[in-house]
């Protein structure tokens, strides 16, 4: 692994802290990604050397490493919370683009999740402990097989060093990787504490790395603003459309590039329930998900905000803000739009026509009502249209008559289309392996007797979400009863 300058760094010293990693004593492979390192241009010699345990631990320094916490501020849960920054994670350098991010013009940049403390620590210890670390590690990946955009991850370590949470845990490191972490938040920071230069600064860095497009418009500032705003559309889209919640959508979790990031007491749906609370300390349900697209536009509107002072250098005062608003306004049909796509897909219906929305409306109302496992329903349906045969998924409902209602709505759109085609698009919008809360907490349990196979394998169903896998069959599966007792808060 050897880094190449890195642009975030030559950003200046306002951006970040020089912070070196605090080692940790023995530490051990808990999960490596032999894809993404592939993608990485990493030997896989180098993956299983010493020394990348050492280097992605943050015991060591690879070649051109110049580790730097950054400083970002940010909303939570919808007050304003001041100076945050990378209380944990140290970016440790940009690794140039490889044959695999050819379209990239951007590097990709590697961060330790867990390695020590920084100024940005506040009350923290710096540390992540293993079974949060495992759940970003597989998380990532799962959303990136289901084509959902997200940071990536490449490796956990794991340490016997303790670290207390609710109770004593063992800490960990996740090596995550994307094209950049500039979150909301750093515009927010610099915004606040009134650094227009380091604002425009930003600004123009993302418009000149991420946005090129941007450049060219009459105003490239409130080009931005929409882009991003249209990048999180389609991101946030996905997730509704694949049954995820983020949990803790704070303006410091929400990426400039659209990536899903920050993978704390996420979850996928279970039973389809459209109010559903994934993070035991979101009392209010603020980011329940069915209020993820109203947050996300929320906070688009935080980052607006952030960029007045940018978007007013160039229209008036009073026209920043009208910029702004127009900036944002395409979010309020771009989501619903993608969403509408998304949920067309998985019924297999590849053009549009009046009455599939309704359609699709109905269709939730009802697994909503009947408790339906969302993913499973999917899956199912898929496999029934292919064999013209509803009774696997009749089984899931307790009213079947409106199911059934339902079903001769559906097969009345049908009606021209091949179930061929149509069953093929839907196998493949339909995912078969989900990261269901019980299947990390299975292989966190076995984690913690220092058996990660079922990580690993884990990992790799995951990584085809929309293949069979005979000989797991049973990740496909309904929720033990102890699923439903889980329960994930922002302690990681
Ligand atoms: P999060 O809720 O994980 O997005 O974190 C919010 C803020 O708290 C960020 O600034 C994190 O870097 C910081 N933070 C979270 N956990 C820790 C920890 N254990 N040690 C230091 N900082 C932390
Ligand atoms: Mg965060």
């Amino acid at each position: 692994m050897q880094f190449q300058s890195s642009s975030f760094q030559a950003l200046g010293s306002a951006f970040f802290t020089a912070v070196q990693p605090t080692p940790m004593p023995a530490p051990y492979w808990v999960g490596r990604n032999a894809a993404l390192a592939r993608e990485l241009g990493l030997a896989n010699d180098w993956m299983d050397s010493q020394e990348a345990l050492q280097v992605l631990t943050g015991n060591a320094l690879a070649k051109g490493s110049q580790p730097l916490a950054s400083v970002y501020s940010g909303h939570q849960f919808g007050q304003w919370a001041g100076q945050l920054g990378d209380g944990r994670a140290l970016l440790l350098g940009e690794l140039a683009p490889t044959a695999a991010y050819q379209s990239a013009a951007h590097g990709m940049e590697v961060q330790l999740k867990g390695a020590g403390l920084t100024p940005y620590s506040r009350m923290g210890d710096g540390r992540a402990v293993l079974r949060s670390s495992i759940r970003e590690f597989l998380c990532s990946e799962a959303m990136h097989a289901l084509g959902i955009p997200t940071t990536r991850a490449l490796c956990v370590t794991g340490s016997a060093q303790p670290v207390r949470r609710e109770e004593v845990e063992t800490a960990a490191v996740v090596t995550r990787v994307a094209p950049s972490f500039i979150r909301f938040g750093h515009f927010e920071h610099f915004s606040y504490n009134h650094q227009i230069a380091e604002l425009k600064a930003l600004a123009d860095y993302c418009i000149a790395h991420f946005y090129a497009d941007c450049r060219a418009a009459a105003n490239p500032y409130a080009a931005l603003l929409q882009a991003v705003a249209e990048r999180t559309a389609h991101t946030v889209a996905q997730w509704q459309a694949v049954g995820f919640c983020h949990g803790v959508m704070n303006t410091d979790n929400m990426s400039i590039l659209g990536l899903t990031i920050d993978y704390g007491p996420f979850q996928f749906l279970d039973v389809f329930d459209p109010a559903h609370i994934c993070n035991h300390s979101d009392e209010q349900g603020r980011y329940a998900f069915n209020r993820q697209s109203n947050i996300a536009y929320w906070n688009l509107f935080c980052l607006g905000q952030a960029l007045l002072p940018l978007i007013a250098q160039i229209a008036s005062e009073e026209g920043a803000q009208e910029a702004a608003l127009a900036a944002l306004e395409p979010f309020k049909t771009i989501f619903p739009d993608a969403l509408e796509l998304r949920m067309r897909h998985k019924l297999g219906l590849e053009d549009s026509q009046e009455g599939d929305k309704t359609l699709i409306d109905r269709v939730l109302k009802l697994m909503a009502q009947n408790k339906v496992d969302y993913s499973i329903f999917w899956r199912r349906l898929s496999h029934c249209v292919a064999r013209n045969d509803f009774e696997t998924v009749r089984d899931l409902f307790v009213d079947r008559q409106s199911l059934d209602l339902w079903l001769l709505s559906f097969s009345e759109r049908l009606a021209h289309i091949s179930c061929d085609s149509q069953a093929n698009l839907m196998l493949k919008n339909n995912p078969k392996y989900v990261l269901r809360n019980h299947l990390g907490e299975m292989a966190i349990q076995k984690a913690k007797t220092q058996d990660f196979s079922e990580t690993q394998r884990l990992l790799e169903v995951l990584q085809s979400p929309y293949d069979e896998h005979p000989a797991h069959e049973a990740w496909a599966n309904f929720p033990p009863d102890w699923a439903s007792k889980i329960e994930i808060s922002c302690s990681s």
